[in-house]
């Protein structure tokens, strides 16, 4: 770490610990912090070609971070949220909410027992295609293709374009443009273009993709234990991006399918953003209130407060490093926006 840095690092450590920013709290308008997490593993690293390290919390940071939540801030629910933004339950003072994006089973093994210790309710928004069908995530199937391919280069069958893959920043350059076109794309093409690239780029067997996503009986036992399971669509799409008939099934099916087995409304949606800006727009909004949502968060930064949008919720991302944790938080809560990494894909 440099010198700037470290004394950087300093400097937020002795403002949190001030309490400067806690007495601010008291002075701002209500507010929530929705905090937003992938995948919790005991072993990142094993992950790292398939979740990918940076939708990866190890269990001990997360179990630090819901120790910190528990003790200095107050845990709610999306249904708080919700009933918040609706003028019909006020917050407590410094309320975070704990959520998960895309359904991984890890979510079930290694995050729930830590909420449950703390009794810190967690919405789990599941990827309910992959789910159904015990499948890793299309982003997933398709960076594993590329960091374990063996191949020089990589063909853009759609432009020609010839990506090198000799060295690791052309590697993720050529993952996240593909990843780009996936985005957009409906989901049966989808997945032909990663069949296609697949065939092209000769990758090793991906690992365990039977044990990635959470079963239905996992979310059932969630839901159980007083956590919200919500959608995060059925294949991923940047909803936003695909044609308006695309979105309306992918919300919509999933949402079916979703209450079908958990035998309960679904309230909550999570938009997906594997890649491109914007992630939601009018339409998407009002498929989303048509489809009776009370709740849909965005991967934009900030806080709520009572006059954002309940179909169109921010949250933010989680750094991992204690101080910075607790900084990130407590300056979001002040502050309109918090962070500095706006929009930031969840890929
Ligand atoms: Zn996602």
């Amino acid at each position: 770490m440099s010198v700037r840095k470290a004394a950087k690092n300093a400097a937020k450590k002795v403002f949190v610990a001030s309490g400067v920013l806690r007495f601010a709290h008291k002075l701002a308008a209500p507010a929530a912090v929705i905090l937003r997490y992938h995948s919790i593993q005991n072993r990142p690293e094993q992950y790292a070609n398939t979740i990918g390290c940076d939708s990866i919390h190890a269990t001990s940071i997360f179990e630090r971070h819901m120790e910190l939540i528990a003790r200095r801030f107050s845990a709610v629910s999306m249904d708080d949220v919700a009933l918040f933004l609706k003028g019909e339950k006020s917050l407590p003072q410094r309320a975070v909410a704990i959520t998960f994006d895309d359904g991984y089973k890890d979510n079930f093994r290694f995050a729930a027992p830590i909420l449950n210790r703390f009794g810190i309710p967690g919405t789990f928004y599941v990827l309910v295609d992959s789910v159904d069908r015990s499948k890793a995530p299309w982003y997933c199937l398709l960076r594993h293709a590329f960091w374990t391919s063996r191949r020089p280069n990589w063909k853009d069958p759609a432009t020609g374009t010839i990506h090198d893959l000799t060295e690791s920043q052309a590697r993720d350059a050529a993952f996240l443009n593909a990843a780009e076109i996936c985005a957009k794309l409906s989901a049966p093409a989808r997945e032909e273009l990663i069949q296609n690239a697949a065939r092209a780029l000769e990758p090793e067997p991906f690992p365990n993709e039977s044990d990635l996503m959470m079963t239905w009986d996992d979310a059932r036992t969630l839901v159980k234990s007083g956590h919200i399971v919500g959608s995060h669509t059925m294949t991923h799409p940047n909803v936003a991006q695909v044609s308006a008939a695309d979105a309306r099934s992918e919300l919509t099916d999933s949402k079916l399918k979703l209450e079908k087995e958990l035998e309960e409304p679904v309230k909550h949606f999570s938009y997906p953003h594997p890649a491109l800006n914007p992630q939601w727009n009018e339409s998407t909004l009002k498929i989303t209130e048509e489809l009776g949502y009370a709740t849909a968060v965005t991967t934009t930064c900030g806080a709520v407060r009572a006059d954002v949008h309940p179909l169109a919720i921010p949250r933010t991302y989680i750094p991992r490093e204690e101080s910075e944790f607790l900084w990130h938080i407590e300056r979001t809560l002040v502050f309109r926006t918090g962070a500095a990494a706006e929009n930031h894909p969840d890929v």
